[in-house]
Formats: C-alpha cells, structure tokens, sequence
C-alpha cells in the first residue's frame, strides 16, 4: 500500500500534490502520477520511476487548477509501468481514481464490466473502480459520493480511495477500508493524505476516517458520511503537535519501531 494525496482550494493543485507525494517517498514506490481538474476535464499525467520525474513532467504543463489528486504506486496488480500507474480513468476520462490496497473481487468485477461495454487500459485491480462509478452513475447515481457509495458496497478486499470527477468541479470524495486515510482542513483548502506529512505544513487538525466512512471535500469545507450515506455532524478531530521529524515516524523516535508498532495492522 502506498501514497495518496489529494487537494481542493484556492491554490494551484500541482505544487501541493507534488510536495506531498515526496513527503510520502520514504514508504518506497515504483510509479506516481496526479490528475488535475482544469477548462472542464481531468488532466491525468503518470511516470514510472520517482515522483521528481512526475515533477519534470509536470513542469511543462504547469497546470492552474485549483483541485486534484496524486498517488505513488507499489504495484501489487500489473508489473510496474506506465499503464498501470494511478490515477486510473473510467471509459470517457471524467472520473479519476486513485487508490491503496487490494481489490480482492477484481477479475469477477473486471468481467462484469467488460460484458457491460467497459474498455480497460491497464493489469491494476484498481482500474475496477472509476468505471464501477461511471456505471453507477450510468444506472442514475445522482452524484459523485452516491457513485462511490454505491461503488464501494461491490468492492473486496482493502482501500483507501480518492475520487475526482469533471462533472463535479473541486470535489473530492475520499474513503477508506482497511487502508488509512486522514483528512484535514487549511486555510487555503481541503486535504486528503493516506499519512499525515502529506498535509501537515497545511493544518494540524485532522480526521482519521474509520472504515466505511466517506468525505466529501470542497474549496469551501469538508462533509463527513457513514457508510450509510448519513452525515457525520460531530466528526473527530485529532490535533498533531509532532514537528515534522517526530510526523514523519508517526510519533515514534525512530522508523523501526513505528514499523513494529505497524505490524498488527499491516497483518490484519
Ligand atoms: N493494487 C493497486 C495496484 O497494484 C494499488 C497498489 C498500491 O497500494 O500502491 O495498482
């Protein structure tokens, strides 16, 4: 399981993604790539290799939109390449995904998708999922959050997922099973990050999302759902008062014991 981070707001998306996929370098990664909202669709760029070839590539575009979401991949389904890297797109490249874990049920679903007129472009278990939400939104999902809700009650196995859509410009929907993810508020924005360095120059308060639960990010604030859609008007909110050196070992003194203190998760 890799990196995730996403933001939505009133900055260019670009500079903050790429800060934060190198803050999130130390978990080891084989690919990386962003999908930014910009003049009504997503631009989705990947690179093999490390996420300074992502920023040299990205360099030449230097896109102005003010929402996106970024991943480094550690290749569980599909070899390492370009094809395979996240952000993955559903069929007419309007719903961008990226995601950690493992979709168990994903060649059942791939089938399923395929005898439904879905095209795939990549070996990842994670390509499933974007056109799982175009399909639900096909079959009347009257948003973003309600296609993944609908989406996720299909999926197998472990995620953590951030979703962009052109047709919802600056939302984010984020969730999570089995794989973490926190959410945090700025003040030139929202933030999603599968670890708190991605986001903690930005805000020290965050949310770390339970499992099932969704969130909804907008320039303008984040919403918080159960796994039944109903809205979450008391979420938790954790302070961090680590400095960055103590955040990046999630707490501990050094990145041994923070991986042993990591094994009953990463185990379960
Ligand atoms: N299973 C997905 C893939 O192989 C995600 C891997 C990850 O967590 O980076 O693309």
């Amino acid at each position: 399981m890799c990196g995730i981070v996403g933001f939505t707001g009133t900055r260019p998306a670009q500079g903050i993604l790429i800060e934060g996929l190198s803050r999130l370098e130390y978990r080891g990664y084989d690919s990386a790539g962003v999908a930014i909202y910009q003049d009504g669709k997503l631009e989705v760029v990947h690179r093999k290799g490390k996420v300074s070839s992502l920023a040299h590539t990205l360099g030449h575009f230097n896109f102005e939109g003010a929402c996106g979401i970024g991943h480094t991949r550690w290749a569980t389904h599909g070899r390492p390449s370009e094809a395979n890297a996240h952000p993955h797109t559903s069929c007419d490249g309007r719903i961008a995904v990226v995601h950690n874990g493992i979709i168990e049920n994903f060649a059942d679903l791939r089938e399923e998708l395929q005898a439904a007129g879905h095209s795939f472009t990549s070996d990842t278990d994670t390509e499933v999922v974007p056109h799982l939400i175009e399909q639900a939104l096909r079959d009347g999902a009257p948003d973003l959050l309600s296609a993944v809700r609908s989406a996720c009650e299909r999926l197998v196995g472990a995620y953590a997922l951030a979703v962009v859509s052109a047709d919802e410009p600056g939302t984010i929907v984020a969730t999570r099973k089995d794989s973490p993810l926190v959410v945090g508020q700025g003040a030139e924005g929202a933030y999603v990050a599968s670890d708190i360095i991605a986001m903690i120059d930005a805000t020290r308060d965050v949310v770390v999302m339970n499992d099932g639960e969704l969130a909804k990010l907008t320039p303008e604030g984040v919403t918080y759902y159960t796994a039944a859609g109903q809205v979450i008007e008391d979420p938790r909110v954790t302070h961090v008062d680590w400095n960055l050196d103590v955040a990046e070992k999630g707490g501990y003194p050094d990145f041994m014991l923070k991986e042993i203190h990591e094994q009953p998760r990463v185990i379960r």
